[in-house]
């Protein structure tokens, strides 16, 4: 039989020499880190790991605990480390699920003492879970223009926990805890226990009256269409107050979107799995469903070690609830997720392994203490372009820069860009809440700043010398 060639195929030789892609592609199966490695964790049942009871009460919250759990394994230093950066530079208190901390150190062997301290230093979801004093920079570890509730969103509250920033949607903050506390949360005003360097501000309202001034601002707002209720997490609302909120939310016909903000669907997925919570999930969806209001959940994921199959088992039991979305809204930290393969392998895990979408990477927030984890604006252009046209057009998530008095603009929307200095100037094409007393609210520029370690010498040295003269305002 005559072979015929296809002129337009390369042959098996050209082929051969080809470069390859900057990012191959390669589906991998979910895996549940077997949680016996861990000493501590030696005799611990599949039911008790199934357990949202089980997982909340045996959360890390001190360095005691951590090495009650790893034996020797990490050498001693590193707990000094995590009790230097509590003491001096934390902004959020510890406390990690054992869900989260079995998903760190994937893939090591422990073998013998100190084996592990290495690969935790390395470990990118420990680097933004467990901050150490040793990942902070000593000069430059705060920006100067570094603020507690960085995006003043309680200087736009409309109601205790009610932020009205965009003109259509509102943010509804219910409580101020988690099942986990993330290094790196840009809400450390409010969120969490207080930490020797932050005297965290405190909600005063009692949740039934917090509850009814949501409320009241709602119905009277028709503007208004697209609630985010968030906190905290609302993995730690009891179901009763979810479902009243919700219920009540839902009664209100100009409320055309609703999304429920839990990074616990992946830090205590057993949260997600109750009988208690699934079923009340099935009602409030119902409802939502027959009044045509979209109910979506939305998720905080950093790394494709995350993933893991008891994390896509409570996903599926959102969606077969009724939820008609899951979305994924990762912050791009160095160090954690600040590469293009890092990101790509982190949305296909999200959209192959859950079907979790991804939708938003944030650049960091400009909070204190926080230099490390933050990239430049530069580099964060270089990530968007790095990860076009791999994924599917609807899950190539958008990296944004969340500008103080703004709100999230895609990164390559920059109005100007002083690369020296760092400094980045943006538009906006509403009023936030706090300026409808403003004409050139409009008109003016509003600047976001890179973190100043990754500047050239010259803007260094500029800020050096405008910090030290008292120069900046
Ligand atoms: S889960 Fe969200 S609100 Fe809670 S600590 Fe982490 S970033 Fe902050």
């Amino acid at each position: 039989m005559t072979e015929i060639l296809d002129p337009f195929l390369p042959t098996a030789e050209q082929h051969a020499g080809a470069p390859e892609q900057p990012y191959m592609y390669l589906r991998t199966l979910l895996e549940e880190p077997d949680w016996t490695r861990f000493p501590g964790w030696a005799d611990v049942t599949e039911e008790e790991w199934r357990s949202a009871q089980w997982q909340r009460a045996h959360c890390v919250k001190n360095p005691r605990q951590l090495r009650a759990l790893m034996g020797d394994l990490l050498d001693d230093s590193v707990y000094q480390d995590l009790q230097d950066d509590h003491e001096q530079r934390a902004t959020m208190s510890m406390l990690v699920p054992p869900q989260m901390l079995n998903t760190m150190l994937r893939g090591t062997e422990p073998a013998g003492p100190g084996s592990l301290t290495e690969a935790f230093y390395a470990d990118p979801i420990r680097r933004y879970m467990l901050p150490v004093l040793s990942d902070r920079l000593e000069e430059w570890g705060s920006h100067p223009f570094a603020s507690r509730d960085s995006l003043h969103e309680q200087a736009m509250w409309v109601a205790e926990g009610l932020t009205h920033r965009y003109p259509t949607k509102v943010l509804a903050e219910l409580l101020s805890t988690c099942p986990q506390y993330c290094g790196h949360c840009t809400r450390m005003d409010l969120v969490g226990n207080s930490t020797p360097s932050v005297d965290k501000f405190k909600l005063v309202l009692k949740p039934v009256d917090r509850q009814a001034a949501h409320m009241a601002y709602l119905r009277t707002h028709p503007n208004v269409r697209d609630v985010v209720v968030s906190g905290g997490d609302v993995a730690n609302l009891p179901w009763p107050r979810l479902e009243s909120y919700l219920d009540e939310l839902l009664d209100i016909d100009h409320i055309r979107d609703i999304r429920l903000a839990t990074k616990a669907l992946m830090g205590l997925p057993q949260h997600w799995l109750q009988e208690e919570v699934v079923a009340g999930m099935h009602r409030v969806a119902g409802k939502a469903r027959a009044r045509g209001v979209s109910l979506a959940i939305h998720t905080h994921v950093n790394s494709a070690a995350s993933i893991t199959p008891l994390v896509a088992e409570a996903v599926r039991a959102m969606f077969e609830a009724g939820v008609r979305d899951v979305r994924n809204q990762g912050v791009l930290m160095e160090g954690v997720n600040a590469t293009p393969n890092d990101l790509l392998d982190l949305c296909f895990t999200l959209l192959d392994g859950a079907g979790i979408m991804p939708y938003y990477f944030y650049m960091c927030d400009m909070i204190p203490n926080a230099e490390h984890w933050r990239v430049s604006l530069e580099r964060a252009q270089e990530l968007q372009h790095a990860i076009m046209g791999y994924l599917p057009g609807f899950a190539t998530p958008r990296i944004v820069c969340d500008v103080p008095f703004v709100g999230k603009r895609w990164v390559h929307q920059v109005h100007s860009y002083d690369r020296i200095l760092g400094i980045s100037q943006w538009t906006k094409n509403y009023r936030t809440g706090i300026e409808f007393a403003d004409p050139h609210a409009l008109e003016r520029t509003y600047r976001y700043y890179d973190p100043i370690h990754t500047l050239p010498q010259e803007g260094q040295y500029w800020w050096r010398h405008h910090v030290e003269s008292g120069e900046l305002h």
